[in-house]
């Protein structure tokens, strides 16, 4: 089997499942993007993804993510940054990110926004909000910190905030991590109608996150194979 092959049969798997799970929720199909997450991947792998249709790649390592974007810019793919973001690469990163997933502290809105007007183009922020227990947190911002985070980036130039992203914790059934999720969009959307983006669920757990809402799924080893061990 080709890696063409083997690409094709597995996104048909995976556009398979959206379909079964958007229908399973009583949700039109066409609300749901698949984002592949093309991390640890080579950019001749985004090439074939780009023949078979997929126009949206998500990427979390800064240098990584830079390096295929510019290999691959012919492609006019929309570029998801998902990663944790460091402030001092933040401007970098707006630089070819159409979309930055990861915008979790006020300290990341500034270079973010500095990084989108030198380029002269605009940058697509979610917040992603932690889904974690108190304390035991990887990365996101506490829901009750969004309201000053969500104001930032509407003042900010450059930065048009669309929405919330969000990973499952560990360990916990993802029903109940989106469950709790959904809850925290509805109270988002009251306050920011316009922002109806809600970026949830991965290979293991996308029909859970598509029955709580998810208007993005960010897919990876389901479309790609197993990534190495070392992260
Ligand atoms: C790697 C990654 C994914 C994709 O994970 P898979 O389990 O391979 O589908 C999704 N979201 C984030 C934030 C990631 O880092």
């Amino acid at each position: 089997m080709t890696r063409a092959d083997e690409l094709t049969t597995n996104l048909d798997v995976v556009r398979r499942r959206i379909s079964a799970a958007c229908e399973a929720a009583g949700r039109d199909p066409g609300e749901v993007s698949l984002v592949v997450v093309t991390k640890f991947f080579p950019a001749s792998d985004v090439r074939l993804l780009a023949d078979f249709g997929v126009t949206d790649v998500g990427e979390n390592r800064h240098q990584e993510a830079e390096a295929k974007a510019a290999e691959c810019a012919d492609l006019g793919l929309r570029w998801h940054f998902i990663g944790g973001l460091q402030s001092n690469k933040a401007g970098a990163v707006a630089t070819y990110a159409d979309v930055v997933e990861s915008v979790d502290r006020v300290k990341l809105v500034g270079p973010l926004s500095r990084g989108a007007h030198a380029r002269g183009h605009d940058v697509d922020v979610l917040l992603q909000v932690s889904l974690d227990p108190p304390g035991a947190h990887r990365s996101g911002a506490d829901a009750a910190d969004l309201a000053e985070l969500a104001r930032r980036v509407g003042e900010a130039d450059r930065l048009r905030l669309r929405g919330l992203m969000a990973v499952a914790p560990l360990g916990e059934d993802p029903q109940r991590a989106f469950a709790r999720l959904a809850g925290i969009r509805r109270d988002f959307l009251a306050e920011h109608p316009e922002a109806t983006v809600l970026s949830a669920g991965m290979s293991g757990d996308l029909e859970a996150a598509i029955a709580h809402g998810a208007t993005h799924v960010r897919v990876g080893s389901a479309v790609l194979g197993p990534r190495p061990a070392v992260q």
